[in-house]
């Protein structure tokens, strides 16, 4: 590489810095999706899918899609709510929204607890519906809600979908691999998730976790061809790829599954992004630079987002840290202004981490040393 291409190290929620190893996956030889080698490829990577979460690998399918995580959203709302279902969507940031504007887009009519970006998903106001007249057919949420780095409180939710015995579906593309998800506990009919965040593989392929049960016994109601579950799950099953799959890419999530694996699982990449965002906000804190939400409890280990400071622009801001060769990302929407993000996904070392901490110290304490209290 010479020093144009110098690896920026990657903050943003995906996709992240890839391992060597996983890079160097996509440089293997082409290869045929109809060959033994590819199907191979893909037979092995729904398995690891699968086993990621060890609860759910008896009871879920994984099933691949060539396209970001939104097409796995797309294609668990699309084929499972059905045409004339009303699914109960709750909505606290920019990916709530997004499902439930799919659904709309499909020609189906979901009902929408909207909240407000900063505030908790309201599980009262959940109970309340779901004791009205009127059949909800599936409960949808998004785990970690990127938008603000809230981990929404699933086993809360979970908890109502399993007593009432509502399916749930979950928008898990930021926290599969990363966070804790209780299969059976939160009546979890399916989740969509993606190869280049939590899971560290390249962009260009993502994938819905669905019960076997309803794979297999349910008809879709998907009103898409490339995105309707079922068709794409019969033909797996059968080694046979729908369409033709990103297969570079496939090698590289294959790896990233197997590293995934031997340095001890979600448990451990759970702790090591604690750890790293831990040191992150600390070094914010010190130099008086405030959460957007009410504390650190509140958020995913992935992710944090701080309000940026008065006369603080997030561009001075992004230049300094890219610079120093890190990319931070912005706020979305009505938050695009006013706040920035700053994950800890991906390949980063004990010394990415250091040298972070010290780009924000200079920036926050020196460049800007209104904002520095020590
Ligand atoms: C990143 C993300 C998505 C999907 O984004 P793509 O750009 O389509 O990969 C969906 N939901 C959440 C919560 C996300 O963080």
């Amino acid at each position: 590489m010479n020093n144009n291409d110098q690896q920026l190290r990657l903050l943003n929620p995906g996709p992240v810095t890839l391992t060597q190893r996983v890079r160097q996956a996509l440089t293997r030889p082409d290869v045929c999706h109809r060959e033994r080698e590819f199907t191979r490829l893909m037979d092995d990577v729904r398995d690891g899918l699968r086993r990621v979460y060890p609860q759910a690998q008896n009871d879920y399918e994984a099933v691949l899609f060539t396209g970001s995580g939104t097409s796995a959203m797309e294609a668990m709302v699309g084929s499972l709510v059905p045409r004339q279902g009303k699914a109960l969507v709750l909505a606290n940031g920019v990916y709530g929204e997004r499902m439930a504007n799919m659904l709309r887009t499909q020609g189906k009519t979901p009902e929408v607890i909207q909240h407000h970006w900063t505030s908790g998903l309201n599980l009262e106001e959940v109970n309340q519906r779901l004791e009205q007249a009127g059949p909800i057919s599936h409960v949808i949420a998004v785990h970690h809600e990127t938008t603000t780095g809230r981990l929404n409180d699933l086993p809360g939710l979970g908890a109502i979908c399993r007593q009432q015995n509502i399916p749930l579906l979950l928008d898990t593309v930021s926290s599969f691999g990363g966070e804790a998800i209780d299969f059976e506990g939160w009546n979890v009919e399916a989740c969509a998730a993606t190869a280049n965040k939590c899971l560290h593989g390249a962009p260009g392929i993502s994938f819905v976790l669905a019960r076997r049960e309803v794979l297999t016994s349910q008809s879709s109601a998907s009103p898409s061809t490339y995105l309707d579950l079922f068709a794409n799950y019969k033909s797996q099953i059968q080694s046979v790829p729908q369409f033709t799959p990103a297969v570079h890419v496939m090698y590289a999530l294959q790896e990233a599954l197997a590293e995934l694996k031997e340095s001890g699982g979600w448990q451990h990449r759970q702790q090591l992004y604690q750890s790293r965002s831990a040191q992150v906000r600390e070094a914010l804190a010190r130099s008086g630079v405030q959460l957007l939400l009410d504390g650190p409890d509140c958020y995913a280990s992935s992710l944090t987002s701080f309000r940026l400071p008065d006369e603080v622009s997030f561009s001075r801001l992004h230049a300094h840290l890219k610079q120093a060769g890190f990319v931070i990302y912005p706020g979305q929407q009505s938050l695009n202004d006013t706040i920035f993000r700053i994950a800890v996904m991906g390949d980063l070392s004990n010394q990415d981490i250091a040298e972070l901490v010290g780009a924000l110290d200079e920036f926050f304490c020196h460049a800007e040393a209104n904002y520095c209290e020590t």
